[in-house]
């Protein structure tokens, strides 16, 4: 018997949105309750499972923000996260460049698979106010 994978499609594609559409950088639990009010009998199992093709498959990432918690976001340019230390908010920063602070780095360790974890925290503007 041939099995029709149209639910996992489904499935896939709607956590693919979730995390596409609002660019706030969920947790899986947080993609879990949004997937949740779209497909109410889908599993944490089945969100973690299918969390980890689509960053198999690079079209998301999964980074860890600092706050002992992962988050995923949208393949797309290199950029960086500035975090709110108050309200949690994730700021994407696509301007900034550390290509030349990567190539310093590059020279002096000689390591090759170099890789820059950067924490940016601050206060964001709405919790200035
Ligand atoms: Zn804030
Ligand atoms: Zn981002």
């Amino acid at each position: 018997m041939k099995y029709s994978n149209s639910r996992s499609t489904k499935q896939m594609r709607l956590i693919f949105h979730i995390i596409q559409k609002n660019r706030e950088h969920p947790t899986a639990n947080e993609i879990f309750l949004a997937a949740r009010q779209t497909l109410p009998q889908i599993s944490l199992g089945t969100v973690y499972r299918n969390i980890d093709k689509l960053v198999e498959s690079h079209k998301i990432f999964k980074f860890d923000s600092g706050e002992n918690k992962f988050r995923y976001d949208i393949m797309e340019e290199e950029h960086y996260h500035a975090r709110c230390l108050l309200c949690g908010k994730i700021r994407d920063l696509t301007g900034v460049d550390l290509s030349a602070v990567r190539k310093q780095c590059r020279k002096e360790s000689h390591f090759k698979k170099l890789e820059i974890k950067l924490e940016i925290t601050g206060i964001c503007p709405e919790c200035c106010k």
